[in-house]
């Protein structure tokens, strides 16, 4: 018998390959099993490297009995009985990220949040970069930490972290935290209360020692909350970044506690949530020493990640904005508020408990007309039939595109921004934003070849003309 200690790691995907690639690296006996079926590039991660695994089932007695620690992907929600038996014997659950962390001596900036994670983590990493930092990117954003650190390990790590990660998180502690936002998102998770979800976030700063930076969301209610309920008080460095104060951005984008200015013209990125998104990683760029030229230099020549925000294309005199990755309302708030043209607005897709009375003044002062793309679209009927002329109901991208072509006025945006999770007529919010474009693009084809598109559309359900069907 090996004296040494077994790790079995629960999901082979992206984190999981990653933890089991560390954790052989670190001396330990790896098990690695799924429950489904094991990507091809993973499995053949797993077969080169020689480390054992199982598929399509967990061998309870196996893990039960032999794991010093595990390892958990964090698509696996806490309930399950394994996890439970698990903890019910005491046996440590990490994250990945937390147990990569543990062999890094990286100064690692983690970001979390409802909204806007991807967005500032990129940010953060492309300013770094820029400023010819020894920089990776990891997390929820699609890259395994515990790879990097296996085989590449870098001088800074910007790490995007997910409520799900956090809720393991003992250890973790970033030198640089930022807290973007908390608005209700995931509460299946979290037994449908909105308490436990804050709890799970200021995670992020249950470690604070006196040298960490919390970079934070002054004006977030919740974040309000949870900073009174679950932040331990330590006197580290604190700074409030406020989204109201951006509301009277001028000419210059400025970031308080700094002397960074820039012409705001000259900024990728708009928006007023982006300014904010900006704000904070600028502010903790500024922290890691960059210069204000590398900062300027970065922000001016920033791509984000598509299906944010993405103008796609121009076309019968319409904009057309790919914004599918706003699946909660918070999130086409700031979208809706972003548009600076009167807007057809595509919205629907899985509703999970929406409240749009948020949206009503931004809905009133600048939307034209309201294209549901969904199986079920009462939710969105019932907030806004007594609110707005033009309610129509559609069931394809195909028909949602022609019928805010037939609604839209030269001058106008069409923004995709759904405010719904994707499932019911998509696999996910890629899929969603993929589908827009390509049938934008298939529509700006037949057009450029002088080929007529028709308005030829199949109504699921007669269209409902707001208040005229009522
Ligand atoms: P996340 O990774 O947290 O999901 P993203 O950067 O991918 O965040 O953005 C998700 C959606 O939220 C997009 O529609 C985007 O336009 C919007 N968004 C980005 N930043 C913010 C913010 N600070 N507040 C509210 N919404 C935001």
């Amino acid at each position: 018998m090996s004296n040494r200690k077994n790790i079995v790691v629960l999901g082979a995907g992206e984190s999981g390959v990653g933890a089991a690639i560390l954790a052989q690296k670190e001396h330990f006996e790896v098990f690695v099993s799924d429950v489904g079926t094991i990507g091809q590039e993973f499995k053949a991660i797993l077969e080169e490297k020689k480390i054992a695994y199982e598929e399509g089932q967990h061998s309870l007695e196996r893990i039960l009995e032999t794991a010093d620690i595990v390892i958990k992907s964090p698509g696996i929600p806490d309930h399950v009985a394994l996890i439970q038996q698990l903890k019910a014997k005491e046996i440590p659950v990490l994250d990945e990220l937390e147990f990569a962390s543990q062999y890094t001596n990286a100064t690692i900036v983690g970001i979390t949040g409802s909204n806007g994670k991807t967005t500032t983590t990129r940010l953060l990493h492309h300013i770094l970069d820029v400023a010819g930092f020894d920089v990776g990117i990891a997390g929820n954003i699609g890259f395994s930490l515990a790879k990097q650190v296996a085989e590449k390990d870098r001088a800074y790590y910007v790490v995007e972290v997910s409520s799900f990660q956090l809720d393991n998180m003992r250890t973790f502690n970033p030198a640089i935290a930022i807290l973007l936002n908390i608005t209700p998102d995931h509460l299946d998770r979290y037994e449908y209360q909105l308490e436990k979800y804050i709890a799970s976030k200021l995670r992020i700063v249950q470690n604070k020692g006196a040298e960490q930076v919390f970079i934070y969301n002054s004006d977030d209610a919740n974040i309000q909350y949870g900073l009174e309920h679950y932040y331990n008080g330590n006197k580290a460095a604190i700074h409030e970044v406020s989204m109201r104060a951006l509301e009277q951005e001028g000419i210059n984008f400025r970031v308080p506690e700094t002397d960074f200015e820039m012409p705001a013209t000259a900024l990728v990125l708009k928006g007023r949530h982006n300014y904010f998104n900006m704000q904070c990683a600028v502010l903790a760029a500024k922290k890691l020493g960059v210069k204000n030229p590398f900062i300027e230099k970065a922000l001016a020549s920033f791509v984000n990640e598509p299906h944010r925000l993405e103008s796609v294309i121009t076309m019968n005199e319409l904009e057309f904005i790919n914004d599918s990755k706003a699946t909660n309302v918070d999130a086409v708030f700031y979208a809706l508020e972003a548009m600076t043209k009167p807007v057809v607005w595509i919205v629907g897709g899985v509703d999970k408990g929406n409240d749009y009375t948020q949206l009503f003044d931004l809905v009133q002062k600048k939307v034209r007309a309201i294209v549901c793309l969904g199986i079920d679209n009462s939710s969105i009927q019932k907030a806004f039939a007594d609110e707005h002329e033009i309610i129509v109901e559609v069931r394809s991208v195909e028909e949602a595109i022609k019928v805010a072509t037939l609604y839209g006025e030269p001058g106008d945006a069409v923004l995709l921004s759904p405010a719904c999770a994707s499932f019911d007529l998509f696999k996910n919010y890629i899929d969603r934003g993929n589908k827009f474009k390509a049938v934008l693009m298939h529509q700006h084809k037949m057009m450029t070849e002088g080929i007529q598109v028709t308005l030829n559309i199949n109504w699921t359900q007669n269209p409902v003309d707001g208040k005229s069907d009522s």
